[in-house]
């Protein structure tokens, strides 16, 4: 089989691509490189199999000669990260919608399988865990950048969900939740790799707000199993499908385990909403998701521990040397 991968060279889709090169599988990688980076590929160059096209999801032409190309295609380019996403609100909702439409108009011409990204970001404010598929999506105003990311996710869903129902375009609409491991990079926000850098570094290790929320983070081996068996699945088509694992724990519960698993003596420090983000910023109290249906249509729940996790993810960093860097900037647009 031949997998067009958007986003391939990002965390997800890298590790996505390795295990379909690993079963035999060709895969063709489009990414302009803004969130992802050439380090996260290149050990796959040798299987021979893989091809990558360094450019936007927005270049038409592009997208679809290699969609036309492929048997399968994944859709993971996205702007992604909470940081990033309130510092570029344009940046995020445009390619985020126009990405999706790109990449669907050019598979419906000759009807290719379509696997779509989403976020368990689109739940937004909902209270009622563990989050099912048909929950209502309860977001905050559109005077708050956050729910940009929401919304825009939410209207790939509803796009994909349209092909399939008008048009017969067989897609399937996954959720991720926080998804974490090797090769994730912390210049977005996201919390698992800062707090294993800051604790590596013996720095003090930030916990936004009170640190009361909580999430489920679900390790990215995990993650890639469930959207391949997700793609091999017939009855997954026309479906929206959560993947995440659903061991909960609060952010100042984890940031006390990254400390723990690494040995570190950081501090914990306490940084307001408001600081971290902007004025206003809205976080979730409690992530959890339902993994009933992934399970049904596939036989597999995640089930990596966090602690396993945690001792991946620092062991990445202390082979990369990178934990002496310090946090990078987040203000540039990518
Ligand atoms: N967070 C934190 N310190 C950080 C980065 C994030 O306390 O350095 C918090 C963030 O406010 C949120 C949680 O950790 O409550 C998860 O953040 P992340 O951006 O990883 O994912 P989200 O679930 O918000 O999409």
């Amino acid at each position: 089989m031949r997998f067009l991968i958007t986003g391939g060279a990002g965390f997800i889709g890298s590790h996505l691509a390795e295990r379909l090169l690993a079963r035999g599988d060709r895969v063709v990688l489009l990414d302009n490189l803004s969130t992802g980076c050439m380090d996260n590929i290149r050990h796959l160059k040798a299987s021979g199999l893989m091809e990558y096209h360094l450019d936007n999801i927005e270049n038409r032409q592009l997208v679809a000669e290699l969609v036309d190309d492929a048997d399968v295609v994944v859709h993971l380019a996205a702007a992604v990260g909470v940081k990033l996403i309130v510092e570029s609100p344009v940046h995020t909702i445009e390619t985020n919608v126009n990405g999706t439409q790109m990449v669907l108009e050019a598979a419906c011409k000759k009807r290719k399988r379509v696997l779509i990204a989403s976020t368990s970001e689109v739940y937004g404010k909902n209270t009622c865990v563990p989050f099912h598929e048909d929950a209502d999506l309860v977001l905050g105003p559109t005077t708050k950048g956050r729910w940009s990311y929401a919304a825009s996710k939410a209207l790939d869903e509803f796009l994909a969900l349209s092909y399939w129902k008008e048009k017969k375009l067989p897609v399937i609409v996954v959720r991720l939740f926080n998804t974490v491991g090797p090769r994730q990079t912390g210049r977005y926000g996201m919390v698992l790799p800062n707090f294993v850098k800051e604790a590596l570094d013996n720095r003090p290790i930030h916990v936004y707000g009170d640190g009361k929320q909580s999430r489920c983070f679900c390790d990215v081996r995990d993650t890639v199993e469930a959207l391949i068996r997700l793609m091999d699945t017939d009855r997954a088509i026309g479906e929206v499908v959560n993947v995440g694992n659903t061991e909960e724990i609060s952010i100042e519960g984890l940031a006390q385990l990254v400390k723990q698993r690494t040995r570190s003596s950081s501090p914990i420090e306490f940084i307001p909403y408001d600081q971290a983000y902007e004025p206003g910023f809205e976080d979730m109290m409690r992530r959890v998701p339902s993994v009933e249906k992934l399970h049904d249509l596939t036989g597999f729940r995640p089930q990596t521990t966090l602690s396993e996790i945690i001792d991946r993810v620092a062991a990445f960093f202390q082979e990369k040397n990178e934990s002496s860097t310090p946090r990078a900037a987040t203000t540039s647009v990518v």
